[in-house]
């Protein structure tokens, strides 16, 4: 179970993409505010759910943790050490470490290679010894429960779920503390979904592995994660932890997306508060809310004016609306 001391500190993160840069009128420049002061941390064996929809940052946040996208302010910090700022092989060594899952497994392994070729290559790359690298590979392809015959197999000849599999041992090779997984069981079947879910959680209770899961799909954050976090464009909405999100929903945008879930059962009303319309662009941000314009709660003159904070509400759960 997690324990207390944050692995993973994210303070105060903007990450804004450049989409339009006047050589003569700066004031002309224009931004995707992708992350917009997002503060959340992850302690050891600690699985946190972000979601929001497509668009929300959710990527990016992910990105800029392992320091594949530089960050404009803030810091991320692991073990209490400013990742970013870390200069040459340590860096290195920190961001090796650490490895993100991605949805897509056909994509991320290289379709002429064998898996041992793969994981071997891994080893070689960060200088794990043939014997280290050999036993690793024996005790992951045990953890995803495949035979070592697998090993000599190239991509084509593996069905997605199994492919997901030995995408996470590659992500484990060089026993990270850490890993991002995004929207990693989005592309699978339910039933090989729940295989990969509990795999995730396999990792948490037998490595002691922080998650970091990123996904659109409510149903499986609240199967699998401790705490949540409901990110909109570049903001965090509510963060709790997962009993308290589901029991205790009090983000109209939260309320939204719960509300926005596939029916289970056809009979069951459609809820009036569910999601209307597309997420706006997160470029001409108001100085308000960034949800005004699609909450049902929205109150002008306020909202629309003043960015709400994200507040404690008690028992650590935090809630950025004026309304709550
Ligand atoms: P999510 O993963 O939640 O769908 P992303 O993190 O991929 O969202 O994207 C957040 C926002 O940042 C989107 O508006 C996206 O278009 C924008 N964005 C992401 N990467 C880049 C980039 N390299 N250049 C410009 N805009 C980007
Ligand atoms: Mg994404």
């Amino acid at each position: 179970m997690a324990d207390t001391e944050p692995l993973i500190k994210v303070e105060h993160v903007k990450k804004y993409f450049p989409i339009y840069k006047s050589t003569f009128h700066p004031e002309r420049n224009r931004y995707v505010h992708a992350l917009d002061d997002v503060s959340l941390h992850i302690s050891k064996g600690e699985i946190v759910g972000l979601v929001g929809e497509s668009g929300s940052g959710k990527s990016t946040l992910g990105r800029c943790i392992l320091n594949l996208e530089h960050i404009d302010s803030g810091a991320i910090k692991f073990h209490d050490r400013a990742l970013y700022v870390v200069k040459g092989n340590a860096i290195h060594e920190l961001a090796k470490k650490n490895q993100m899952i991605f949805q897509n497994p056909y994509s991320s392994f290289n379709p002429k290679m064998t898996f041992y070729q793969v994981f071997r290559e891994v080893g070689k790359v960060y200088g794990q010894s043939k014997e280290e690298n050999e036993n690793r590979i024996q005790e992951l392809m045990k953890l995803i429960n495949m035979t070592p015959d697998y090993l000599d197999r190239t991509p084509q000849e593996l069905s997605g779920g199994q492919l997901q599999r030995l995408a996470i041992v590659r992500a484990l090779m060089l026993h990270p503390d850490f890993v991002i997984a995004d929207e990693a069981v989005s592309a699978l079947d339910v039933s090989v979904q729940a295989q990969i879910l509990n795999l995730f959680m396999d990792m948490r209770e037998q490595l002691g592995l922080a998650i970091l899961f990123i996904s659109h799909d409510l149903n499986v954050v609240e199967m699998i994660c401790d705490r949540v976090a409901i990110l909109y464009l570049g903001q965090i909405m509510e963060m709790a932890s997962a009993e308290e999100i589901y029991k205790n929903t009090l983000h109209p945008y939260s309320v939204a997306l719960l509300a926005s879930k596939p029916r289970s059962n056809p009979d069951e009303p459609i809820h009036r508060e569910a999601l209307q319309g597309e997420i706006p662009d997160a470029v001409n941000v108001s100085p308000g809310c960034r949800f005004y314009s699609r909450c049902p709660r929205a109150k002008r003159g306020l909202c629309d004016r003043k960015m709400p904070e994200l507040k404690d509400v008690g028992n650590g759960h935090l809630v950025a609306c004026h309304m709550v």
